[in-house]
């Protein structure tokens, strides 16, 4: 462990070489590429909706317009720049990508989350039955993408009474990509309190070998010569891993959970081993609380957040931006523009709010709104709006970014990685 902060007495003492505000994947990856550069990170954040989150880490699905996903992210990467110079893929460049996600990938890998790299964008079913791309699975999932690659005879298994997740939704919807699919659901002795289960709490039992037994248990007789098995997402919340290889051993078979409905064990698990490795690199985190004022002196930033009523203040010498986009509060529209509440940032955007979107909601070139953001340098700092840096030490990352639409081009984590990093190496400087 290095940088270890004694936050026991009163955690807002002290100042910081680096205050993250949000604590979403790119708050979050931005404290920790940070720390692990020796600076002194706190973060605060009024939550995190990682836990809602798929797992998945998506780099580049398509460009907007496309109506498949691509199978070559880095192709895609490279025509999204083509096409919208400023995307911030364009200003971090593959090289730092790349590196990025190997970075972000080890931090998670040494708490015990692994993840598997798919250069040619892998495809895996999800919980209702559609074909999603994505870049990095988690290991959990890894074996999905292979039966569907080689439409393996696979058996979808759905646990009666568990939220969320219809074995034979699955299976009909993706029977048309996917011949070789079918499903069974099973009750479990023993397994699952009786009425309805949650993933989450299924999950915690198959921490547990005497719960996985129960599981293989009722599996083993639905077999039947299928190749590979997929189950919600439930491998377990402290020992995913380990829960893996138990069920692919007892059940002789390649075993994987599908993505699924929030919130999911696999998104609770991201974000327990993100809070991990705050641990274990001293990043000090200040969450529950919402940032109401920032100042810029001398000396750097006092971050004002307001914690069970409490006003309590960090001071910092840099700060990174991670809020997000509207649904957090990172931003904020009214009837006639876009704004960044928090540090009244200019915001690129559409000339006026009837150019926002497209008449046609569903238009697969997306809408202007969805590219409004905050317009960033190459070192990732917030540009005014004649191109200056606003602040020499106030950094951005995320989605708050203008000139990309990271839910039609399948970029959510890509974006959030790729900027965290340079924005944390840009703190270092
Ligand atoms: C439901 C869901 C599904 C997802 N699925 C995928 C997927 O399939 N593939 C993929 O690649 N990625 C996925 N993601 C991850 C997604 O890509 C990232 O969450 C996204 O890129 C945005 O990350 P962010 O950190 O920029 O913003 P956010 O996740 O929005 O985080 C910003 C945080 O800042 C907080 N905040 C805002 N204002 C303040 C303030 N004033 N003070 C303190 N805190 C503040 C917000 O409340 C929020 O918690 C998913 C995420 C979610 C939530």
């Amino acid at each position: 462990m290095n940088n270890l902060v004694d936050t026991a007495r009163n955690p807002w003492d002290g100042s910081w070489d680096v205050v993250v505000v949000g604590n979403g994947l790119a708050g979050s990856a931005a404290a920790l590429f940070a720390a692990k550069r020796g600076l002194k990170v706190a973060v605060v954040g009024t939550g995190s909706q990682l836990p809602l989150s798929s797992g998945l880490f998506d780099l580049a699905g398509m460009v907007p317009g496309d109506k498949a996903y691509s199978t070559d992210p880095w192709q895609t990467v490279e025509t999204l720049v083509a096409s919208e110079p400023d995307h911030p893929y364009g200003k971090i460049g593959r090289e730092a990508i790349g590196q990025s996600f190997q970075e972000f990938l080890g931090l998670l890998e040494a708490e015990g989350l692994g993840y598997q790299l798919c250069e040619s964008n892998a495809r895996v079913v999800t919980s209702v039955g559609t074909i999603k791309a994505s870049y990095a699975l988690p290991e959990t999932m890894a074996a999905g993408a292979t039966a569907f690659e080689k439409r393996d005879k696979t058996l979808i298994v759905g646990i009666r009474g568990l939220k969320g997740f219809q074995a034979n939704q699955v299976a009909q919807s993706a029977a048309p990509a996917w011949p070789g699919i079918s499903s069974v659901e099973i009750a479990p002795e023993g397994l699952g309190r009786p009425g309805d289960i949650y993933p989450e709490a299924l999950a915690r039992e198959l921490d547990l070998p005497a719960g996985r037994d129960r599981l293989v248990q009722a599996i083993r007789p639905h077999l039947d010569g299928h190749k590979a098995v997929g189950l919600p997402p439930i491998f377990g919340m402290e020992r995913s891993r380990e829960t893996l290889v138990h069920l692919e051993d007892a059940l002789g078979v390649p075993c994987f959970e599908i993505p699924g409905m929030p919130p999911t064990a696999a998104g609770v698990r991201l974000r327990e081993a993100l809070d991990r490795a705050f641990s274990r690199y001293g990043v000090a985190t200040f969450v529950g609380g919402r940032v109401t004022t920032v100042s810029e002196g001398e000396d750097g930033f006092s971050v004002t957040a307001t914690l069970r009523g409490e006003a309590r203040t960090v001071f910092a010498r840099r700060m990174i931006l991670a809020t997000g986009r509207f649904m957090g509060g990172g931003l904020a529209g009214d009837r006639h523009r876009v704004t960044e509440p928090l540090l009244d940032l200019y915001v690129t955007q559409p000339a006026s709010r009837d150019l926002w979107h497209r008449c046609d909601l569903f238009h697969s070139d997306g809408h202007a709104v969805n590219r409004a953001g905050v317009t960033a340098d190459s070192a990732m700092r917030p540009l005014d709006k004649e191109g200056n840096p606003v602040s020499q030490n106030l950094f951005v990352a995320g989605s708050i970014l203008a000139h990309q639409d990271w839910k039609r081009e399948k970029s959510g984590a890509g974006i959030s990685i790729a900027t965290a990093f340079r924005a944390a190496e840009s703190c270092g400087v």
